[in-house]
């Protein structure tokens, strides 16, 4: 008799339903199967569900791609994971061969899938990875401060490519669960101003909870509160709603930096196109991890960062739609599935 989990699948057109599904087996030299500890749903797993879809999945699949797990079993050519390790999940499965992977930026990847989006991911208590996707961490962190990992980590990406030098100051537009990130490792890097501009009130106190951080609630108070703070704009604004160019690039400082992280595939901004020259702006776009997995999770075992005031709901495979919708109303900031 094949053994059965409940899991949250992803039937097109907006619909997640939860249903036993069969548990999944090691089939290739490399795969490993874990144990969900726990997972997070994730803005895109919002878009995807909407009507029409503001991001591609495949039928079928098994939802969540920001999950933590043990090791309970491994495929014969899988010697460095133990069964009992406890490991955080890259769900981004590049190819190794493409172009893009040989010139190590695997975040480009052409042939990418996404465990959790394309291919059965973390909504469920089981689910088999390669272990190239595997980064193993401290037992000693909770799972519920390590699944953060994966939206940590493309966080860290971002402001690796910021380069912030301690003192700088540092506008972040939009406090969904992205810019709190942000919040938090632009702080470690030793941002002195942080504003941040944010509308939805439970975002908003939550951000609050950061010591130090100003937080304003439209663009009339974020040129009041820079103009009080610096005496102008930020030496780096980062957008992390996907449709804020434009304000970015009015509140950056000459010679500063404009990071573009949040992703809207409909969004079109209006630019003044001008400052960029002018200002000698530098425009960085950043796209998921890019390799910064590990030093994320030493970054979490640090204490630098203490991402999980986000979470502001815990709950089981079977709430996942409702989590779901609460995430859509905006009415929770991060939720935590426990399988
Ligand atoms: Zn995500
Ligand atoms: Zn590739």
């Amino acid at each position: 008799m094949v053994e059965t989990m409940t899991a949250a699948v992803f039937k097109g057109a907006g619909t997640l339903t939860i249903e036993e599904v069969p548990v999944p087996e090691i089939k290739r030299p490399d795969d490993v199967l874990l144990r969900v500890d726990a997972a997070s749903i994730c803005g895109t797993d919002v878009h995807i569900l909407e009507v029409p879809p503001g991001h591609p999945a495949t039928e079928g699949a098994i939802l969540g791609h920001e999950f933590v797990g043990e090791v309970v079993g491994r495929g014969d050519a899988v010697d460095h994971l133990q069964p009992g390790d406890k490991v955080v999940v890259d769900p981004n499965i590049t190819c190794g061969t493409c172009l893009y992977c040989r010139q190590n930026k695997t975040n480009l990847c052409t042939n990418m899938t996404t465990l959790g989006i394309f291919i059965d991911g973390g909504f469920a208590p089981f689910c088999v990875a390669p272990a190239s996707a595997l980064h193993p961490y401290s037992a000693t962190l909770p799972a519920d401060k390590a699944v953060l990992a994966e939206p940590l980590s493309c966080v860290v990406n971002g402001a690796k490519k910021a380069a912030v030098v301690p003192g700088q100051s540092v506008v972040i537009l939009g406090a969904g669960p992205i810019g709190q990130l942000f919040i938090e490792v632009l702080k470690a890097n030793g941002a002195g101003t942080i504003v941040v501009s944010e509308p939805n009130p439970l975002r908003a106190d939550t951000a609050r909870k950061v010591d130090g951080v100003s937080i304003v609630s439209n663009e009339t108070e974020l040129a009041a509160e820079l103009d009080n703070a610096t005496g102008g704009g930020a030496d780096l604004v980062v957008d992390a709603v996907g449709s804020l160019f434009g304000v970015a690039l009015e509140h950056v400082n000459p010679g500063g930096t404009v990071l573009l992280f949040g992703m809207n595939e409909t969004a079109r901004s209006s630019v003044a196109q001008y400052w960029i020259t002018r200002k000698e702006v530098r425009v960085l776009g950043t796209f998921i991890s890019g390799g910064s997995f590990p030093e994320t999770v030493r970054l979490l075992e640090s204490g630098l960062v203490a991402p999980e005031r986000i979470v502001t709901h815990r709950i089981g495979v079977k709430e996942i739609p409702d989590g779901i919708e609460m995430m859509r109303r905006k009415e929770a900031v991060k939720i935590v599935v426990t399988p």
